[in-house]
């Protein structure tokens, strides 16, 4: 699985990246994270006075008036293109369908899928992430920032909103983190034991470990009984109301 993520910030992304599961993910080429800087499409300002280097601005104020700036369109379609053109080179190719472009292939795992980060976009969960493995090798990641980007990036590509919970963020890299991780974990090989994912058994928000009893301020904490008892059908059958 290859994970494309269009960002202003890409160290905020590949920071969660460097450790832990997903670093071991990517140095055992289980996934791979390529990043596009929207940045790095647009020409460069004059040098302002008292600043050393020119300017690489994305933004610009929302027409119709309000507050924040809205990320240009171009410099996204720009990345974007870049990112397709990376699948391309895997066996697919570009084609309008519809007024939309769309990336078509005779073999459907090499057609990336484009999601676009929004606060009211369809909800991420467990079932998607699992859909995504079977059905992409390529996902490209749009991450918002400030009043998010104008929607005629939408408008051009065909791409699918998410939203990663009833709440606004300050941008769509953790968004993105969030979908890098949960898809990630779906793929066999990722985790140590790829049946020690949750969703697969009857696991239970309660976890103990050693020791059996724990001693804080004067009061002691011990493990349920049940845990204890090496008895697999009471400890299954205890952990689906725990
Ligand atoms: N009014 C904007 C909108 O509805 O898109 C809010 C922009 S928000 C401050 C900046 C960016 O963060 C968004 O463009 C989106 O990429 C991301 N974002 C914020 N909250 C999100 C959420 N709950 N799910 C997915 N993306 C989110």
């Amino acid at each position: 699985m290859r994970f494309h993520v269009i960002t202003l910030f890409p160290d905020l992304v590949n920071s969660y990246l460097s450790e832990s599961i997903l670093a071991r993910a990517i140095n055992e080429k289980k996934i791979s994270v390529l990043f596009y800087n929207p940045r790095d499409f647009v020409k460069p300002t004059k040098v302002q006075k008292g600043k050393e280097k020119p300017y690489l601005r994305v933004d610009n104020k929302p027409y119709g008036g309000g507050p924040g700036m809205v990320i240009e369109a171009e410099p996204v379609l720009k990345a974007i293109e870049v990112a397709l053109r990376r699948c391309e080179v895997r066996g697919a190719r570009l084609e309008k369908k519809s007024k939309k472009i769309v990336l078509k292939t005779r073999n459907s795992k090499l057609a990336p899928k484009i999601v676009f980060f929004s606060p009211d976009g369809k909800n991420f969960d467990t079932k998607y992430a699992k859909n995504s493995v079977k059905k992409y090798s390529d996902i490209i990641l749009i991450c918002g920032r400030y009043e998010g980007i104008d929607s005629r990036v939408k408008k051009i590509f065909k791409m699918e909103n998410i939203s990663v919970g009833p709440y606004v963020l300050t941008g769509g890299e953790i968004p993105a983190m969030i979908l890098i991780d949960s898809i990630s974990r779906q793929i066999e090989g990722v985790l140590g034991n790829f049946d020690s994912r949750e969703e697969e058994r009857e696991a239970s928000s309660e976890m103990y470990t050693r020791p059996e009893v724990i001693a804080y301020k004067g009061k002691k904490y011990k493990v349920p009984k049940v845990l204890l008892s090496g008895n697999h059908k009471d400890i299954e059958e205890w952990r689906k109301t725990h």
